[in-house]
């Protein structure tokens, strides 16, 4: 219905395509799982690799009123380029000394201060640019990363900000800090991360500081830990569709839809001898006489090398495997003698609703998370994206929370297959 058309028309090498409807109907599912919290979509690196202005863009019209990013320079260049209005609140956590305090403050940004360094920097950029910053304070809960230690640093931290807010110079608009292994539902970390976050929090409030939102939760949490959310869920990988791991679940078990798909256009198909060595070091050798698809990806695009002999790849309605080893710029399928014409469509990873594998499939295959695997697809891909949808938000029916997406079992495509779904 609303297949608003940048469909490439010429045929590319490879390509992302970025569904920017699955993207709005998974902030629609976020939110109505967090329904008392407001939502952030986290958009840092570049929205996870599918493009951090389109996705917030598209983020923000499905109801997220938050956008946070990493680094302060991602932030400001959100707050420049995405056209979103002055309302949208985008917080950037990752500072470290000499960075663009004043610029945020200008630009209206939300500061996450974990020390007190931060604190005097950020006090001196109020003071040069004549305005108050909003200011986040990060509470070390347990995650032992960024964020200020429980007990006497937090009272000084606490302490510090309060004096400088009754100055003017800034307001202290949130109070956060984030999980460890909220990824592995159960561990024991989670509680106690909770306890201390609520006894961290009502420290500050005793003394005084009226924060506008409280948080912790990402995307594990906000799908498993209703006690998690406060006033704001800051999710990420769940806003592109991805399970945060096999344990919490599979996204379809939460109504997720994968926003990327990776296509390669097949570079050449030859009949090769059984016994023929592929690719450098020669680790396939054909078990005999075959067919050979050369997908024109490699490490330099982001697929993992890591995936040597066990990637899948959907070409010609089966599920082929990487064979051999990735190189920089391609790799090779055994066609097990179909007969395919060059320029066929190769799936790497998509929604895994069409028979096609998916970035949790390719996390399995080279032994790592599926936020890695989306996020180092490289710039010489393309984004396309698809169904932008424009002034057309309110069409886009949200996917019910728990509907199963058709498997494989039974299709033609999973014959040929020797890696298994993962997560289901
Ligand atoms: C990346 C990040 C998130 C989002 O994590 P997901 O697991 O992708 O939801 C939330 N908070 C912080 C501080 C982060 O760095």
């Amino acid at each position: 219905m609303n297949e608003t058309a940048t469909q490439p028309t010429a045929p590319l090498r490879a390509r992302a395509e970025i569904d920017l409807g699955a993207l709005r109907a998974n902030v629609r599912t976020l939110r109505a799982l967090a329904p008392g919290a407001a939502l952030m979509a986290v958009v840092k690196s570049d929205a996870y690799g599918h493009g951090a202005v389109p996705c917030a863009r598209a983020a923000v019209e499905a109801g997220a009123t938050w956008l946070g990013t990493a680094t302060p320079e991602e932030a400001l260049d959100l707050r420049a380029r995405a056209g979103l209005p002055d309302s949208v609140r985008i917080m950037c956590w990752l500072w470290t000394p000499g960075g663009p305090w004043r610029e945020a403050i200008e630009a209206d940004l939300d500061v996450s201060v974990s020390g007190m360094w931060a604190l005097e920097e950020v006090v001196a950029a109020a003071r040069a640019a004549g305005l108050p910053a909003r200011v986040q304070l990060k509470a070390d809960t347990g995650l032992g990363r960024n964020g200020c230690q429980p007990g006497d640093d937090w009272a000084e931290l606490v302490g510090g900000a309060l004096r400088v807010e009754a100055d003017g110079l800034l307001r202290i608009t949130g109070l956060w800090s984030h999980l460890a292994c909220a990824d592995e539902p159960g561990h024991p970390s989670i509680d106690a991360q909770l306890a201390l976050f609520r006894e961290m929090v009502a420290y500050a409030e005793e003394r005084g500081v009226r924060a506008e939102v409280r948080h912790i939760a990402n995307s594990p949490a906000t799908l498993t830990r209703s006690d998690s959310h406060f006033d704001l869920v800051r999710t990420g990988i769940a806003v592109y569709g991805i399970s945060p791991s096999p344990e919490v679940g599979s996204s379809a078990d939460f109504g997720l839809r994968p926003v990327m798909s990776l296509k390669a256009s097949v570079a050449l198909v030859k009949q090769v001898p059984g016994g023929h060595g592929v690719s450098y070091g020669h680790h396939y050798v054909t078990p005999g006489v075959t067919t050979l698809g050369l997908i024109p990806v490699g490490y330099a695009d982001g697929i993992p090398r890591h995936a040597s002999g066990t990637g899948p790849v959907l070409v010609g309605g089966k599920w082929r495997t990487v064979a051999g080893r990735v190189a920089m710029d391609q790799f090779v399928v055994d066609l097990g003698g179909d007969e395919l014409e060059a320029g066929a469509e190769a799936v790497l990873f998509g929604a895994g609703d069409h028979g096609e594998p998916t970035a949790e499939d390719w996390a399995q295959a080279a032994g790592t998370i599926a936020y890695e695997i989306v996020t180092r697809i490289g710039t010489r891909v393309p984004r396309v994206y698809v169904n932008e949808g424009v002034g057309e938000i309110a069409e886009i029916v949200p996917e019910v929370v728990g509907e199963v997406i058709p498997g494989y079992e039974g299709d033609d495509v999973a014959q040929g297959c020797d890696v298994k779904r993962s997560g289901t």
